[in-house]
């Protein structure tokens, strides 16, 4: 698949801006701050509504605009189709496909994958397991629509549970609704595992073939995806997996309670990284890191080409 044009208006520093692109590679170049990062971000925008950096849609928005619209005319499937994301501030932001409007983002996946590489990535291995779900899940929303809509129902779950507890000294009442909320967060949270222990296990195979080939074949890189612990089997039944994961939250009850924190499931999942044996995150040098998360966006690219049958739109900044 490819990009063939996009014309930015109100996004970041962009008043109003079409731009053409070559059928193969295209280099961007310019000062800094003129806005090549901010463009890369349109185009993983398009590809699944949610920005790599940006902690919501407002930050989209050029400064003095009250509103944003990004669209592309690209190739997928040897199909032409056009997509628009519109931004508005404090107002739903709009989707359309070929000129039909789009409910959610499964729409704009559908016809574009990307996968971005940039400098921050080297805290994929080095920061906390925060950004190593931010990478799992930006690329099974663009992979499985049904990933898409459990990891956002499992964030409404997460968050009414969280004011649960936080307000339940002063309205104990809170609490008898508790149970269903556990019982829906273990179900969906079932269905996030599933996919991502899946997810892990071919990311695994690809990523350590890149690394090996990229280190001058001197290191293994291994990845294993960690979960919740009572969970034995994450690429077992899901319904296992929830059972699992009932257990887990019975035994913290009561220290969710006391901490007035969700403790159990698996919003804190994270993936284990090794070169040749060594925890990468705190043994790894700057180059090794590097070559570590450029393995693992290689690995993300050769997944999306094996479900969707080519390759996506692969984006270096
Ligand atoms: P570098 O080469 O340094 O990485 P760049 O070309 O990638 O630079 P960007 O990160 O794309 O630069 O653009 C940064 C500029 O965009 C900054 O000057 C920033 O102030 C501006 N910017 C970011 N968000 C907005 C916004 N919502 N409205 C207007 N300008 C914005
Ligand atoms: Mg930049």
């Amino acid at each position: 698949m490819r990009i063939d044009k996009l014309t930015l208006d109100g996004w970041r520093n962009y008043r109003r801006q079409t731009l053409d692109f070559d059928g193969s590679c295209n280099v961007i170049y310019g000062e800094n701050a003129q806005g090549k990062t901010n463009l890369l971000e349109a185009v993983v925008y398009l590809s699944c509504g949610k920005s790599p950096r940006a902690h919501g849609d407002r930050e989209l928005i050029g400064f003095d605009r009250q509103e944003a619209s990004v669209t592309a005319q690209l190739l997928s499937r040897e199909r032409v189709f056009t997509t628009n994301i519109q931004l508005f501030r404090g107002r739903r932001r709009k989707m359309t496909v070929n000129g039909v409007p789009a409910k959610t983002s499964a729409a704009l996946s559908d016809v574009l994958h990307t996968v971005f590489f940039c400098p921050e990535d080297l805290f994929l291995i080095r920061a906390g397991a925060a950004e190593r779900r931010r990478f799992m899940d930006l690329s099974l929303c663009q992979l499985r629509p049904r990933y898409a809509e459990a990891l956002a129902e499992y964030g409404r779950l997460y968050d009414h549970k969280t004011r649960i507890l936080r307000d339940s000294d002063e309205y104990p009442q809170l609490l008898d609704t508790l149970p269903d909320f556990n019982h829906r967060l273990c179900q969906v949270g079932a269905v996030l595992i599933s996919y991502r222990a899946r997810y892990v296990q071919a990311l695994a195979v690809h990523a350590r073939r890149a690394h090996w080939e990229c280190s001058g074949e001197r290191e293994e890189l291994a990845l294993s995806y960690q979960t919740v612990k009572t969970v034995e089997d994450p690429l077992g039944p899901a319904a296992d997996i929830a059972a699992a994961l009932a257990e887990h939250q019975a035994q913290h009850h009561q220290a969710e309670l006391a901490s007035r924190l969700c403790l159990s499931g698996p919003h804190k999942d994270d993936i284990a990284v090794t070169v040749n044996g060594l925890e990468a995150r705190h043994f790894c040098s700057q180059g090794q890191v590097r070559t570590a998360a450029l393995s693992l966006k290689l690995a993300d690219r050769e997944i999306h080409k094996n479900a969707i049958g080519e390759y996506p739109v692969m984006l270096l900044d």
